[in-house]
């Protein structure tokens, strides 16, 4: 089960470190699972236990579906030059602002510029190729909350990976597994088998290794290789334990937040968002010189050719987690 992850997209919130305002610094890596291998790493298994997510109706789920937008982004917002922001208009966040999403706007913005110049003019091909680049950025991501087996004091992990249109993602990978041992228990006569249980579920085996794609204009690409440990285990032994990380109260939404509405704005604008205090919101850094981001475009291109934007298949059995 290989499964191609791009490391410019994953875990890039941990570019968040320096970049957020200050004052609301409450930013800890230990709270994201690192899918990440550093730099001349070439292998890292990482085993987890998924923690089941209620999702807004308050269904348990292995992993809860956010909308997101996966782009290039100046080096100064990002150092690897891209950034996913969750989408202004996530309905998973009830908190959203109403103005809804700058990213989602400017795409109608730019048809709309587009229509005012004529058919086949190089002033609305432009501008329709903008707007369709950014149209291409939204796409659909998942949060999933797991325990990193050997690193248990570290608390609940949020586990961010992005859907696919294959069916080779993550997501898909690990439902895949789900039902597949659920199917196997079942012909054998043993019943149904959840890998999710807390009590005699499985741990599940991550295995990253650097992509032989890597080395193309310099995209760092990890593929994840997703299979679940030999034999059953509880999420812990220690029964108060387990329910703590159960009931952990870090909420994913505060992990993952909407940037601000002028944030996004500026980022729809390719700028580099700053705080600006006389104004109390952000606005765009004034650059000395305009950099040229053909460079940055190209790679941005091939990160969006291997990502997809389809929509979840969605929970049609009641009964398992997905
Ligand atoms: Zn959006």
């Amino acid at each position: 089960m290989d499964i191609m992850e791009n490391n410019g997209n994953v875990e890039d919130y941990f570019d968040e470190k320096n970049k957020e305002e200050k004052k609301v610094s409450t930013f800890d890596e230990r709270n994201y699972l690192n899918t990440k291998l550093a730099k001349g790493e070439t292998k890292r298994e990482i085993t987890v236990r998924i923690i089941l997510t209620k999702n807004s109706e308050g269904k348990l789920k292995f992993a809860i579906p956010v909308d997101v937008h996966t782009m290039t982004v100046d080096k100064e917002v990002a150092e690897s030059g891209f950034k996913t922001f969750v989408c202004g208009d996530s309905l998973n966040y009830p908190e959203h602002d109403s103005r809804g999403c700058p990213l989602c706007k400017r795409v109608d913005e730019l048809f709309e510029e587009a229509n005012k110049f004529e058919k086949g003019s190089p002033e609305r091909k432009s501008l329709c190729r903008e707007a369709f680049k950014l149209k291409d950025t939204k796409r659909v991501a998942y949060v999933a909350r797991c325990i990193e087996r050997g690193k248990e004091d570290e608390g609940v992990k949020f586990w961010r990976f992005n859907s696919w249109s294959n069916g080779n993602g993550i997501y898909d990978k690990i439902r895949g597994l789900a039902e597949q041992r659920n199917r196997e228990s079942l012909e054998a006569g043993r019943g149904r088998l959840n890998i999710f249980d807390y009590e005699e579920g499985y741990d599940l085996i991550l295995t990253i290794t650097k992509s032989e794609k890597s080395s193309e204009k310099g995209i760092e690409k990890t593929e994840i290789n997703i299979t679940d440990a030999k034999f059953p285990s509880k999420l812990s032994n220690d029964t108060a334990q387990a329910d703590a990380w159960i009931n952990d109260p870090k909420e994913w939404r505060d992990m993952y937040k909407i940037k601000p509405y002028e944030y996004l704005s500026v980022i729809a604008d390719g700028g580099v968002p700053v705080w600006d205090s006389s104004v109390n919101h952000y606005v765009a850094k004034i650059k000395k010189e305009d950099k040229n981001n053909d460079d940055e475009d190209l790679k941005g291109n091939e990160i969006l050719e291997d990502n997809s934007r389809v929509a979840d298949a969605s929970a049609n059995d009641a009964e398992l987690p997905f």
